[in-house]
């Protein structure tokens, strides 16, 4: 199953947003890839347009390679790599191996 999912808090571990974490907005598991809040910016120009009444430079994020993100803890707030317990329910549960909450 896949480490990070959408929704889920990741830090960038190389390149120039090192350090950095953000949510993730979106992922592509196929293509390896995934959008980062306030990650990997990348300066878009965009024309005029009912959605941009101003039109101009804008900043927006641009994808991200999976294998330079690791999941961040929300509890203890430390990149982690993430286990898997069963619940009480059979289903698969993610949870954090350092302080074993569920993530
Ligand atoms: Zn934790």
């Amino acid at each position: 199953m896949a480490r990070i999912k959408k929704g889920d808090t990741v830090t960038v571990l190389s390149g120039k947003d090192r350090g950095k974490s953000g949510k993730v907005l979106q992922v592509w598991p196929a293509r390896g890839r995934a959008l980062v809040e306030h990650v990997n910016l990348v300066t878009h120009f965009e024309r005029r347009s009912q959605q941009h009444q101003a039109g101009g430079v804008v900043q927006r994020e641009g994808a991200v390679a999976l294998s330079k993100l690791s999941l961040t803890c929300p509890k203890c707030r430390r990149p982690s790599r993430p286990g898997w317990t069963a619940s009480v329910q059979g289903a698969k549960q993610r949870v954090c191996r350092r302080c074993q909450e569920p993530i």
